[in-house]
Parts: C-alpha cells; sequence; structure tokens
C-alpha cells in the first residue's frame, strides 16, 4: 500500500489539525498556512485523489458541508465574502493528492489577486472549443 499522504494522516488521526467540524462522511479544519483568517479546508473521509475518481455522492456530500460552513464561517471571522476553491491535478495547484476544497474569507481591501482573463483569438476557436466540449458531453453517460 502506498504511504498515506498528510490529509489521510489526518483522518486517520495520525496528524493533528485544528478541526471545526466532522461527521461520518467529512472533516474539515483550519489550514496551516491560512491565505486570510478562517481559511477552512474540507475533506471527505473516502480515499480517493480528486474530483476524477470521487463518487458523485461523495463529491456532493463535501460540497454539502461547504455549503453549511460557509456563512457560519463568514460570519465568525466578520468577513465581507468568500472564496471556494477546488484544485485538481498538480498543474492547477494541488500540492496534497486527497480532494479537498478549501473555503477563503475574503475581505474588503485584502489585496488577494484574482487571475487574469484572457480572449480567444477568434470567434472560431471559442466555437470549436464549445463543440469539443458538447462531444464530451453527448458522449457520455447521462447523469442521474
Ligand atoms: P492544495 O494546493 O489545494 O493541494 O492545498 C493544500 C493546502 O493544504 C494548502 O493550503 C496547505 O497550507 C494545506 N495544508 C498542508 N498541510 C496541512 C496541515 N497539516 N494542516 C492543515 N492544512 C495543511
Amino acid at each position: 500500500m502506498s504511504e498515506k499522504n498528510i490529509f489521510e494522516k489526518i483522518i486517520d488521526g495520525e496528524l493533528p489539525c485544528i478541526k471545526i467540524y466532522e461527521d461520518d462522511h467529512v472533516l474539515a479544519f483550519l489550514d496551516i498556512h491560512p491565505v486570510n483568517p478562517g481559511h477552512t479546508l474540507v475533506i471527505p473521509k473516502h480515499s480517493s485523489t480528486d474530483i476524477f475518481d470521487m463518487p458523485v455522492e461523495v463529491y456532493t456530500r463535501m460540497h454539502q458541508t461547504v455549503h453549511a460552513l460557509a456563512p457560519q464561517i463568514m460570519r465568525a471571522v466578520q468577513a465581507d465574502g468568500i472564496n471556494i476553491i477546488m484544485n485538481n491535478k498538480a498543474p492547477a495547484g494541488q500540492v496534497v493528492f486527497h480532494p479537498h476544497v478549501h473555503i477563503v474569507p475574503r475581505f474588503i481591501g485584502d489585496e488577494l489577486q484574482h487571475w487574469g482573463g484572457n480572449e480567444y483569438a477568434s470567434p472560431n476557436e471559442s466555437a470549436t472549443i464549445a463543440q469539443q466540449i458538447i462531444n464530451e458531453i453527448n458522449g457520455a453517460t447521462p447523469m442521474q
């Protein structure tokens, strides 16, 4: 069996965390390097890596928890806004390879930068990309 990652060790109680919520399915704890005070991670207890190998029930439960905790965190730290972020795979910034959602409180004037937007080179490029995605959707098993 491969070596447990940090979050698997936290789930199994082998590493500490500053827990804010736990039930049979999920665990929520403070990020050790917060972007802002109250920055929280919500993780499923189910063993998986990212969105691509998570059963939809596990993904849904994780996001139900995010939905419940976001307003509570918002009030607790008196934030002015909240970012919800999930990084999937290393090129997208994932460092810990167990699924997790970041709940990041935001404050007026905190000066965090959002990623910048680009332009499509042409209407043809955007139409082609949209069609490629639609083709994938049409070839997929219908959503339940
Ligand atoms: P990501 O880049 O989406 O994989 O984010 C991983 C996050 O896990 C980072 O924001 C880290 O600060 C956080 N992190 C790593 N180790 C711990 C830990 N032991 N306890 C809490 N948060 C952690």
